[in-house]
Order: structure tokens, then sequence, then C-alpha cells
């Protein structure tokens, strides 16, 4: 199965991927994480990014494409994928389908998590992830059972993205407005579009991911 997570930033899409790829067994395509890669590596294509990403932008329609074609092309997303944060504008949506039909793929579906967005700002700023396995924290929703250590591994060292900060977090809700809630009518043309409530606990927004893929 085929599919793309569409929603806000915060509204839980990584955290679903990654359920979804531990569960079903689909490659997780997370265009933030290679980018966040890409930085750390310092290519060219993570330098042009990094300053783009910190100001809450998105990087340019040609470049993601790029990254994308070059990830699909890889064997074992014929396993299945789930699309986290890419297509973020209507040109990269039509770019994946042009790729998709060159690789005899399709799309199953496409599952919009919808949320309030006022309490997305909260839920972002307080993030944080162990550096050593990445399980995810939060200040004040989630914090580790024993300060500073992380509860699956004991790792000590915590990490914060660069562009989680309110300032940014508020540039990233408008590049969503503007560039990507158009394309929740291209995929509601296509009749590919289950939206869910992704305010609910984490638990129930698996579920309710489970039910939207039937
Ligand atoms: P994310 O981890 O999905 O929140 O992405 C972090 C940042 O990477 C975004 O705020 C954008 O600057 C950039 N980015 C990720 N995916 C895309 C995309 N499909 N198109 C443009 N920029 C992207």
């Amino acid at each position: 199965m085929n599919i793309i997570l569409l929603g806000a930033p915060g509204s839980g899409k990584g955290t679903q991927a990654k359920r979804l790829e531990a569960v079903r067994n689909m490659a997780q395509l997370s265009t933030g994480d290679m980018l966040r890669q890409e930085i750390t590596s310092d290519s060219a294509l993570g330098r042009k990014a990094k300053g783009i990403i910190d100001a809450g932008e998105l990087v340019p329609d040609g470049l993601m494409i790029e990254l994308i074609a070059a990830r699909i092309d890889q064997e074992d997303v014929r396993k299945g994928f789930v699309l986290d944060g890419f297509p973020r504008t209507t040109a990269q949506a039509e770019a994946l389908d042009r790729m998709l039909q060159k690789k005899d793929l399709k799309l199953d579906r496409v599952v919009e998590m919808k949320v309030d967005e006022n309490a997305m700002i909260e839920r972002i700023v307080g993030r944080f992830t162990c550096a050593k396995c990445g399980a995810g924290y939060h200040d004040k929703f989630h914090r580790p059972a024993t300060d500073n250590a992380c509860d699956q591994c004991g790792g000590t060292e915590f990490t914060r993205r660069t562009d989680d900060t309110a300032e940014t977090v508020r540039a990233r809700l408008r590049a969503y407005h503007e560039q990507t809630v158009p394309i929740v009518s291209y995929y509601l043309n296509k009749g590919l579009i289950k939206s869910i409530d992704g305010m609910a606990p984490i638990d129930e927004v698996t579920h309710l991911v489970d039910e939207a893929l039937g």
C-alpha cells in the first residue's frame, strides 16, 4: 500500500509514519528527515536547505522533486511506502503522479490529519528527541520517567530541531496554509482523501489511521 500522510507541522505525521513502518513494514519517506541528514553530512543540498528550513520556508520544488525521485528509485519502496512531508505544493503533487506512473506504482490513500493549529506551537516548541535512539519526548506532555535519561535506551543526550522555535513554527504554519492546503482539493478530486482527528491521543490516532487505510 502506498500512502501520503498530510497535515500541518506538529500534526503527528512523523510519529504515525514510524508506527506504520514498524507495524506494516512500509518504507517511511520523510523529506524533513532526508534534508536534516543532508545538513548533518554538510552536502551541497544541505547547505542550500539549512537557512530555508530555519526560516520556516519551503525548499524549492525542483530540489525536493529530485530528492524524492532518487528515493523512490530504491528497491525497498516496492514493499509499500508512507510519504511524510511530501508533497507540500501542487507542483510536487503533480511531479509525484508522474514519477509513480513511470514506475507503475499507484497511490492508494491520502490521510489528512486535522488539528487545532493554535495548539501546534506548544506541541512543537516543547519537543525533543534522544540523540542515541531517536525516541521522542515533550517538555510538558511526555517527559522521560527519569529526568535526563531516555526511557528506551538510557541515553543521556537529547536534541531539539533548530526550526522548532515559536517564530519559525508560525512561518511553517503560514507556508502550510499558503502552499500545502491547496493539495487537499487536488487529492479530493482524485477521491483519495480520508480526514481524521489528529488531536486525539496518539494511540487513538493510530487506530484512526488504520481505519482510514481499510
Ligand atoms: P518536516 O520535518 O516535515 O517538518 O520538514 C522540515 C522542513 O524541511 C520544512 O519546514 C521545510 O523547510 C523542509 N521541507 C521538508 N519537506 C519539504 C517539501 N516537501 N517541500 C519543501 N520543503 C520541505
